[in-house]
C-alpha cells in the first residue's frame, strides 16, 4: 500500500521547513494516527510516504531522498530489523527511527546497533518524546551533511592546490627556454645592440618566475607541505644585505632607509633565513613602492619572554597608507587597495598573504598600522631559536666582502684588474669577489690616481672597473681621458642609476660594459669571465705559438624533453663542456659505459624509463665516485638525495648562471 500525505499543524506553510518522509506501517490505524501526531508538530511541514510492501520500500529507500523513515517492526513476513539493516548495507543515508508495540530492550538495542537514530513505543507516539526524536534525528541528519559539505570543500581545496601546484610545474619547463635562451644571448657580444630588448624579456620572464614561486608558495602553505629549513646565521650579516640591496632603489626615490636596532640583539639566530629575508624583501619592497618621499626605518628589539627569546621587526614607511577597513583584507591573497584601473605599481597581491604565513610558521604573527596619507608600520615577530645568546650592538658596517659568498673561489681566471672606487665597503666588496676568482687586483680610491697607473706604461691592466661618482676625478672624465691617450684596456662603468638610455651615453664616452649597483655577482662573475678569459687566451696566444692543451670537461645529460635537453646542452657548450646527451635511462647507460670518464652526470627525474633517481642508482652501480646532479621542476625529497649521494640539485628554469656554478 503506498500513498501520500501533506500535513501541516495550522496551514501555514509558508515559513514551514518541509520534511519528506517515508512512514513504514502495516497498520492503517496506525498510520493515520502517526499523521495525526506529525501534525501536532510545529515549525515542520511533512510530505508523508505511507509504504508496507517490502519491495516498494526498498526501491524508494534507493530512488527517493528522504529526510527522515518512521518504520514499524511488525511488517509481515519481514521485520523493521530486516528493512533496516538492508538500507544501511545499500548505503542509504535516511535517518530512522524506529516504532515497536511495546517496549523490548533487546530490540531496541539491536535497533540501534543497525543505525536506528531513536527507537521508540507507539504509545508513546503523541509524547513530547516523539517530538524530541524527530528534531535530533533531524539536527543530526543536517549535521551530517553539513560535515560531508564541508569535507567536500576541503577536498576541492586540496584538488585546486594539488592543480596549482601541478601548473606551476608545468610552466617551468617552457620559462627554462625563455629565460636560458635569454641569458645565452644576452652572453653573445655580437648581439651587444640589442641587450636592452633581450634585458627586458629576460626581466620580464624573472618576474613571471617570481610570480609562479609565489604561487607555488601559496599552494603549498595551504596544503600544509612547506617545510622551513632552520640554521644558525649571523644576523648582522643578514641585515646588511638587505641594506646593500635596498639602500640603492631607495637612494634613486630620494628616500632614507637605514636598519637599526634599540637593543643588544644574538649574534647568531636559529632561524629560516631564505624566508626570513623572503618576508622582509617583501615588506621593505612594498615600503619603497608605496612612499613618494620620506623614510624607511627597519628597527629590530630583542626580548626575552617567557623562556622564549624573540625578535621583534618593525618596518615603518612615510607613504600613502592603507584605509583602516582594508587593513585585515592585505593579508588575503591576491588583495590589493588600490584598484586595478587606478593603480600603477605592479605586483599580484600575493606577497603579504605568503609573508603572514611564513611568519607563523617562524614562531610569530603579523600586525599591522597605518595612518591614510601618512604612512605604514608592519610588525612582527620572530621565534630566536636560541637560548643563550652572545648579545652584541647590531653592525651593518663590518667588512662588506664577509656578506658575500664569493661567487668563485677556483682560481680560473687570470689578469690583472683595477677598480676604482671611493666607497671602502664596495671596494673592499669587489676586492673579495674578483680576488677570489684567480685575478690580481689593484684598488685605489679616486679617478686621478686610476688615470695615472693607466697611463704607467710599466703597469698592465686587463679590466677595470671604475665608478662614475668619485671625488677629485669623476669615471666619466677618467674615461675621456683614457681613450684620449689611446689606452685600449676594457673599462666597466659601476652606476647606481641605471637609466633608460644612459648605458648608450657611456658606451659613447668609451666604457665597455656598464654594471649597476647592487652588484649583481651573477654579472659580475659574467663581465670579469667574458674580459679575463679573453685576455689569458690573448696572452698565451703571443706567448706561444702551440696553445695549451687543457682537459675539456664532459657532461652526460639525461633528458626526455627535447627542448631541455637542446638548451641546456647549448648552454653547457657555451661553458666550454663537452656534452653527451640521451632521452631515457637506457640510452644514458650505453653512453655512460662507451665513453667511460664524465665528470658529471645530469639527470632529470621523470623520465619514459623510470625516473632520475633509477638512473642515479645504476650509475652509482657502475661508478660509485661519479659526481650527479639532479634538475627537476620541483624539490626532489631529501631522502632520496642522501641515499644516492647526490649533492646538486638544481630547480627548473635552469640558467646559464646555475650552470657555470654547478660545473664550477
Ligand atoms: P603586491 O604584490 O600587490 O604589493 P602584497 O601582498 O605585497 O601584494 O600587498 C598587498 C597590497 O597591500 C598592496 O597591493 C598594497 O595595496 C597594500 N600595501 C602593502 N604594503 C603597503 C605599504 N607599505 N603602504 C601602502 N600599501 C601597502
Amino acid at each position: 500500500m503506498a500513498a501520500l500525505a501533506a500535513c501541516t499543524s495550522q496551514g501555514h506553510i509558508m515559513d514551514k521547513r518541509l520534511i519528506n518522509l517515508l512512514l513504514v506501517e502495516d497498520d492503517e490505524d496506525d498510520y493515520i494516527l502517526a499523521l495525526d501526531y506529525l501534525q501536532e508538530i510545529p515549525d515542520f511541514e511533512f510530505n508523508v510516504k505511507w509504504l508496507s510492501d517490502y519491495d516498494l520500500i526498498m526501491q524508494s529507500l534507493q530512488d527517493e531522498p528522504f529526510d527522515l523513515c518512521l518504520l514499524d517492526y511488525q511488517l509481515g513476513a519481514h521485520t523493521g530489523l530486516s528493512v533496516l539493516e538492508a538500507a544501511k548495507n545499500m548505503g542509504c543515508a535516511t535517518p530512522f527511527i524506529m516504532l515497536t508495540g511495546q517496549s523490548d530492550g533487546v530490540l531496541d538495542a539491536q535497533a540501534l546497533t543497525l543505525g536506528a537514530e531513536d527507537f521508540l513505543v507507539k504509545s508513546e507516539i503523541n509524547s513530547v518524546q516523539f517530538i524530541r526524536a524527530i528534531r535530533y534525528a533531524l539536527a543530526r541528519k543536517d549535521i551530517a551533511i553539513e560535515r560531508l559539505e564541508r569535507l567536500k570543500i576541503e577536498s576541492d581545496s586540496r584538488a585546486k592546490d594539488r592543480f596549482l601546484a601541478h601548473l606551476s610545474h608545468e610552466l617551468r619547463t617552457p620559462l627554462t627556454s625563455i629565460i636560458g635562451y635569454t641569458d645565452l644571448l644576452l652572453s653573445r657580444a655580437e648581439l651587444d645592440s640589442i641587450k636592452p630588448e633581450l634585458s627586458i624579456v629576460h626581466s620580464n620572464s624573472q618576474h613571471l618566475l617570481a610570480l609562479l614561486n609565489d604561487v607555488l608558495d601559496l599552494s603549498k602553505i595551504r596544503e600544509n607541505t612547506l617545510s622551513l629549513n632552520k640554521s644558525n646565521f649571523a644576523l648582522s650579516p643578514f641585515l646588511a644585505d638587505l641594506q646593500n640591496l635596498f639602500g640603492i632603489a631607495a637612494q634613486k626615490k630620494g628616500l632614507l632607509f637605514t636598519i637599526e636596532a634599540d637593543t643588544p640583539v644574538p649574534e647568531f639566530i636559529c632561524s629560516d633565513a631564505t624566508r626570513l629575508k623572503q618576508v622582509l624583501i617583501n615588506i621593505i619592497y612594498n615600503a619603497i613602492k608605496f612612499t613618494q618621499s620620506g623614510e624607511i626605518r627597519v628597527l629590530l628589539t630583542f626580548e626575552q619572554k617567557h623562556n622564549q627569546s624573540v625578535l621583534n621587526f618593525s618596518i615603518r614607511d612615510t607613504g600613502i597608507g592603507i584605509p583602516q577597513e582594508k587593513l585585515k583584507r592585505i593579508f588575503n591573497p591576491f588583495e590589493q587597495v588600490q584598484d586595478t584601473t587606478t593603480r600603477t605599481e605592479e605586483g599580484a597581491g600575493l606577497g603579504l598573504a605568503i609573508s603572514a604565513s611564513l611568519i607563523k610558521l617562524l614562531g610569530g604573527n603579523f600586525q599591522v598600522d597605518s595612518v591614510l596619507g601618512q604612512g605604514s608600520t608592519f610588525t612582527f615577530l620572530i621565534d630566536t631559536g636560541v637560548s643563550s645568546e652572545n648579545l652584541v650592538n647590531l653592525n651593518l658596517q663590518q667588512p662588506v666582502a664577509l656578506q658575500h659568498k664569493a661567487l668563485t673561489t677556483n682560481d680560473t681566471l687570470q689578469g690583472n684588474v683595477l677598480i676604482v672606487e671611493d666607497v671602502s665597503n664596495i671596494r673592499l666588496l669587489l676586492t673579495n669577489i674578483i680576488s677570489a676568482t684567480g685575478a690580481k687586483v689593484t684598488s685605489v680610491d679616486n679617478g686621478q690616481k686610476a688615470l695615472t697607473l693607466l697611463s704607467d706604461e710599466q703597469q698592465h691592466f686587463d679590466l677595470v672597473f671604475l665608478d662614475l661618482h668619485m671625488p677629485i676625478m669623476g669615471g666619466r672624465e677618467v674615461v675621456v681621458a683614457a681613450r684620449s691617450q689611446q689606452i685600449t684596456t676594457p673599462i666597466v662603468a659601476l652606476t647606481a642609476a641605471a637609466l633608460k638610455g644612459s648605458e648608450e651615453t657611456l658606451q659613447a664616452l668609451g666604457f665597455d660594459q656598464v654594471l649597476t649597483k647592487p652588484i649583481d655577482t651573477q654579472q659580475l662573475h659574467e663581465c670579469l669571465t667574458h674580459h679575463l678569459s679573453a685576455a689569458s687566451n690573448e696572452r698565451d696566444a703571443l706567448e706561444s705559438e702551440q696553445p695549451i692543451a687543457t682537459q675539456t670537461k664532459k657532461v652526460l645529460l639525461l633528458e626526455d624533453d627535447k627542448d631541455a635537453r637542446e638548451l641546456m646542452g647549448l648552454l653547457l657548450k657555451s661553458l666550454g663542456i663537452e656534452v653527451f646527451s640521451a632521452q631515457n635511462i637506457q640510452e644514458s647507460l650505453r653512453v655512460y659505459q662507451q665513453e667511460q670518464r664524465f665528470d658529471l652526470v645530469i639527470l632529470d627525474l621523470n623520465l619514459p624509463d623510470g625516473s632520475g633517481f633509477d638512473a642515479a642508482q645504476a650509475i652509482k652501480n657502475i661508478n660509485a665516485t661519479q659526481q650527479l646532479a639532479i634538475i627537476s621542476g620541483s624539490e626532489p625529497e631529501p631522502e632520496s638525495l642522501v641515499a644516492l649521494g647526490i649533492n646538486h640539485v638544481l630547480l627548473k628554469p635552469v640558467s646559464l648562471p646555475d650552470l657555470q656554478k654547478l660545473i664550477e
